[in-house]
């Protein structure tokens, strides 16, 4: 007899905050043979897939492209643009935000974290204050990370340039949109990032294993100084192959093929529709959660709805209960996979992504077996929260 668990019937659903779900159709755009990447009709495809995620990005600069996860998109801001001791401040929201620090610190700069509470954000004031006490400007970097994936919390980055600019501080911006891009609203030249860090696996619905950084003039001028050590990621080395401008090594041209019609996908349904389709799963999955939160059930890990990240949902267990085995229940029993709580929220909270190729009926399935999950696993929990969903998606108009 087997031993392994029979892998339940039906449709996988996949509500992790990424990697997301793939549509068929940059599944079937990537489904074809190998091509020289230097063939005209890529370099066709190339071109028309950078022009595209700069038109999400909203910016008219440079990408350069990684055959990487994110972290090597994270790994190529700091090297290219930071010299050994330099000094840069992590605006602390999270795993992620912890991770990028850590990153910083074993490249050998000198990291000064602004502190915050993980249900609620930085306060900007103290951001503020931090560069206005650095009078000859030593802070040559603010890290952000828009979109805090393990929290559900985003920071205002428009606030957050505002708050750069009254203090009248030089420091290169660097920010991370990696669970934000093609799913919330971001600005990368109106907001004057000089880096931005972004990859392939969640808004624009791709197979993990590419990731790009934007970069600013500015951005590009301070990498002229840098002497952090870097041979992959540089951006030097990567302006001077032509015609891609991008890239050390062998391109990655299914993945371009994929791309192409991702922003084909964005494109056709709108970039403004594409937010607020993402708003409007977002909102009903905070109401349902308000609901099961009665009874002392689980309850939205961010408590501050200035805040609330619209791609995807951090759901904190009652004291005593166990974030793993609703994870666990709706894997086994219903086919749906949700996101587990990283690092110190780790058994703490569950993750529900709703960001990429979703739509109503997607999240509602996906909250049904969360809902059942809880029931099963005898949790405590206001019931209707589902229902609450509903009753909220069926009054908004798409
Ligand atoms: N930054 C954010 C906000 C993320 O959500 C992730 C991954 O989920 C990363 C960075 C790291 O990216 P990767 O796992 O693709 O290396």
């Amino acid at each position: 007899m087997s031993t392994t668990l029979a892998k339940p019937r039906g449709r996988h659903f996949f509500a992790n905050p990424g990697p997301t779900n793939i549509p068929d159709s940059v599944l079937r755009a990537m489904d074809r043979g190998s091509i020289d990447f230097h063939d005209p009709e890529f370099v066709a495809v190339y071109n028309d897939a950078v022009a595209g995620v700069k038109r999400v990005l909203q910016t008219r600069h440079h990408l350069f492209m990684y055959n990487a996860s994110g972290h090597g998109a994270w790994e190529a801001s700091l090297t290219n643009l930071l010299s050994p001791g330099d000094r840069i401040i992590v605006l602390e929201s999270g795993y992620f935000s912890e991770e990028w620090a850590n990153m910083a610190r074993s490249h050998g700069l000198d990291v000064q974290v602004i502190a915050a509470d993980w249900r609620r954000g930085i306060d900007i004031g103290t951001l503020r204050s931090a560069l206005e006490a650095d009078p000859a400007h030593d802070v040559k970097a603010i890290c952000a990370v828009h979109n805090e994936t393990a929290t559900g919390l985003m920071l205002p980055i428009g606030e957050i340039r505002a708050a750069i600019d009254e203090a009248g501080h030089p420091a290169l911006f660097l920010v991370d949109t990696i669970s934000s891009l093609g799913s919330l609203d971001f600005r990368m030249d109106e907001w004057k990032i000089d880096c931005v860090v972004g990859g392939g696996q969640k808004g624009l619905m791709l197979p993990t294993g590419m990731s790009f950084t934007g970069v600013s003039a500015k951005g590009f001028a301070a990498h002229g100084q840098a002497r952090l050590k870097r041979f992959y990621f540089d951006w030097t080395s990567m302006s001077q192959r032509l015609p891609h401008k991008s890239f050390i090594g062998t391109l990655p041209t299914n993945m371009f093929y994929g791309l192409r019609e991702s922003i084909r996908l964005i494109d056709e349904e709108g970039l403004s529709n594409v937010i607020d389709r993402h708003t409007r799963l977002a909102e009903a999955t905070r109401r349902c959660v308000q609901v099961w939160a009665g009874n002392s059930g689980p309850q939205l890990f961010c408590v501050n709805p200035s805040r609330y990240s619209n791609s995807v949902t951090a759901v904190l267990m009652p004291e005593g209960y166990d974030a793993e085995a609703v994870r666990r229940a709706t894997r086994q029993r219903f086919n749906v996979s949700l996101g587990g709580g990283l690092g110190k929220l780790n058994g703490k909270v569950f993750r529900i992504g709703h960001l990429g190729d979703l739509n109503e009926p997607m999240l509602l399935g996906a909250l049904t077996a969360v809902e059942m999950a809880l029931r099963i696993e005898h949790i405590p929990h206001g019931r209707g929260g589902v229902e609450a969903a509903m009753a909220y998606l069926a009054g908004q108009s798409a």
